[in-house]
């Protein structure tokens, strides 16, 4: 059994969003917890915060619970959170339980990992607000969308749909890949998206543990 929590895990296919669970001792997961679930005791890293189709009155009160246990080592990103425009959430309430959840990742200075539908330009407009890296999950936008929000700064995740044209374009050194909810393994999408970029999955691991060391490790 390798430690994943040490630097022992090169090689490792890196799941950067997942809502499922790995016994595979060669994937290193972020497993996306909701903000009211118990805090796992299994080894392991994840992501924890208030997606935006969850949003409520009671977000502020469940947030403000949530900052104790924010330090803890095993979370490593807030997320996923951002902005939903097509969900039933309440616009006004999104915006600010978006907001909170960036100052909350500042304060702990973790990466955000973001779920935003159909609200780019609102989601560019909270860009000077983030102060840690911030990875737009399931991206499949089109590439001048990309390259906007890449110029902004951001990372992408890319998962089992993808706009490869756009995958194509995004540099090396902004990806990562996920497997989301989606009934499939890590190693497939590494398979697929190494077909789409014409490069072999070895690259692919060597950019992503090295994007996955930049700005998720030794926080
Ligand atoms: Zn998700």
């Amino acid at each position: 059994m390798r430690n994943k929590q040490n630097d022992l895990y090169f090689n490792m296919f890196i799941d950067i969003h997942t809502h499922n669970t790995t016994d595979d001792d060669n994937v290193l997961a972020i497993i996306n917890l909701k903000c009211h679930e118990p805090f796992p005791t299994k080894e392991g890293l994840y992501s924890v915060g208030i997606h935006p189709w969850d949003v409520s009155e009671h977000s502020q009160t469940e947030l403000f619970s949530l900052c104790p246990h924010l330090p803890n080592k095993q979370i490593v990103a807030i997320g996923e959170i951002g902005l939903d425009k097509i969900s039933d959430s309440d616009w006004t309430l999104q915006n600010a339980v978006f907001e909170t959840q960036i100052k909350m990742a500042n304060a702990v200075q973790k990466p955000i990992i973001i779920h935003c539908v159909k609200a780019y330009n609102e989601l560019l407009g909270f860009k000077g607000l983030m102060e840690t890296p911030a990875i737009i999950h399931g991206f499949r936008g089109k590439p001048q969308l990309m390259k906007s929000l890449c110029n902004a700064g951001f990372y992408f995740s890319y998962g089992q749909k993808f706009n490869e044209e756009t995958l194509k374009e995004t540099p090396a050194d902004r990806l990562f890949l996920e497997t989301d909810d989606a009934n499939t393994t890590i190693q497939t999408i590494y398979q697929q998206v190494a077909e789409a970029k014409r490069c072999e999955v070895s690259f692919l691991e060597q950019m992503i543990e090295t994007n996955f060391r930049k700005i998720i490790q030794q926080r």
